[in-house]
């Protein structure tokens, strides 16, 4: 269904360096590095370890604990007076799009251009500590490239769950508006009626998606579309889970409106992204269906700020400054009810690696700074159904971890200030 790694242990074998940074001198399949630090944060309890070493080999967690010994031969990461956690999990980036690219400027953005822009974000994303990444939405797969690559060993970043173009509707938020009748143009992901969002789900897989997204409603920075009015109907939406879920992907429904959440959540949808104007019988319907809500609220205060830097065409900056206070209100509503909530930031709409700017805002609206963490690790984890691979400090999974000075459970802001990064056993970020 995901990802395999088949191209880092050739890379290794070949003694190719990847990595922002140069990984470890010797890190010859079989080699052993202990990781050592003052406290290692249990993200499922909360409990915290002191002086904890970790036990990796290739690319793998092999052990943790207080007290472990460490092998002679291991070479030693000494993370002094750090707190470790594991790598964060973001399940809702688009690393191929930029702040900058939100209005007219997109259309002469080629994507050749849009992967290299992928490649840098993807580093300033690993960088930031978020070793995974789900990336919702991409022009001419460039997401699927820019994933490949960086499982080669080619560019450094995160593990990328991937969906390749998003499915809309004809004149929808997932569809391009920006252009005249005469030039014919619509989205690679538009497909209107039952046959075609079959058809559709079943090319993105095709050409390698790891996760079908769909716009459930219009969206906020998009033209000609309202916010609140639901675009897929029930029967389409049911068309597209059972395909994908026939075929091993899940789906991630974009949905602000009340009626397209409930529609998507009814249609079997596995997560609702931002959910603005999520209701109380929207709240009832996701916790009955176990969907997963993926907040994308820190946004809202970058882009109102820097609207005239970026130049965010005015009909756009007149929607977000509907929604935003709405969707604080609301998404507060369905955290107080105890709706599942997977941590995404939509990163793309703000400057990539502020990814950990969302922390304090689910923290203000009422989560501790556990359950905030929890949100980028083992929630996010089952969301994008790795939770036998990341998510958490345990043997046989990959050694994806941070580290940070403070204690994050005391400031949730630490994470915005992560000092140290692993995926698969190399350090990216010293
Ligand atoms: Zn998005």
């Amino acid at each position: 269904m995901f990802l395999t790694r088949p191209f880092a242990a050739l890379a290794i074998l070949a003694g190719i360096t990847v990595g922002a940074l140069p990984c470890f001198a010797d890190d010859a399949p079989g080699k052993v590095i202990a990781i050592k630090a003052a406290h290692l944060l249990n993200v499922r309890s909360g409990a915290v370890l002191n002086q904890p070493v970790i036990l990796v080999q290739d690319g793998h967690i092999k052990a943790v604990g207080e007290a472990l010994s460490i092998p002679p031969n291991a070479e030693v990461i000494d993370l002094q007076g750090m707190t470790l956690l594991p790598g964060l999990i973001d399940a809702h980036t688009h690393l191929t799009f930029n702040p900058q690219d939100l209005g007219y400027s997109s259309v002469a953005i080629s994507i050749p251009r849009e992967t290299l822009s992928g490649a840098k974000n993807a580093r300033v994303t690993l960088e930031a500590g978020f070793t995974t990444v789900r990336n919702v939405g991409a022009n001419g797969y460039s997401d699927i490239g820019l994933r490949d690559a960086i499982n080669a060993g080619d560019v450094p970043g995160p593990h990328i769950v991937a969906s390749g173009p998003a499915l809309g509707i004809t004149g929808g938020h997932c569809d391009d508006t920006l252009h005249a009748p005469q030039y014919h143009w619509e989205s690679e992901g538009v497909a209107d009626g039952i046959p075609a969002v079959m058809h559709k789900v079943r090319e993105v897989i095709k050409y390698g998606a790891d996760v079908i997204k769909i716009c459930a409603t219009g969206g906020v920075l998009s033209f000609r579309d309202d916010p609140q009015a639901s675009q897929y109907t029930l029967e389409e939406m049911k068309a597209i889970v059972g395909e994908a879920h026939r075929l091993g992907r899940k789906v991630a429904a974009h949905a602000h409106g009340g009626d397209g959440i409930k529609l998507a959540v009814i249609a079997g949808v596995d997560s609702i992204e931002h959910g603005s104007y999520i209701d109380d019988d929207g709240i009832k319907l996701l916790k009955e269906h176990h969907t997963y809500l993926v907040p994308t609220l820190y946004l809202a205060d970058w882009i109102i700020v820097n609207a005239e830097a970026i130049k965010l065409p005015k009909p756009l900056l007149e929607k977000a400054k509907v929604v935003v206070p709405m969707a604080r209100i609301n998404i507060k509503r369905a955290f107080d009810a105890g709706v599942q909530v997977a941590f995404g930031t939509d990163a793309a709409v703000y400057p990539h690696g502020l990814n950990a700017r969302e922390f304090a805002v689910y923290v203000k609206l009422g989560m501790t700074p556990l359950q905030a963490i929890q949100t980028a690790t083992v929630n996010a984890s089952q969301l994008l159904g790795w939770g036998d691979r990341i998510g958490s400090i345990e043997p046989g999974k990959f050694a994806d971890l941070i580290a940070v000075q403070g204690d994050p459970l005391n400031d949730v802001t630490e994470l915005e200030r992560v000092r140290w990064v692993m995926k698969e056993g190399q350090v990216y970020k010293r």
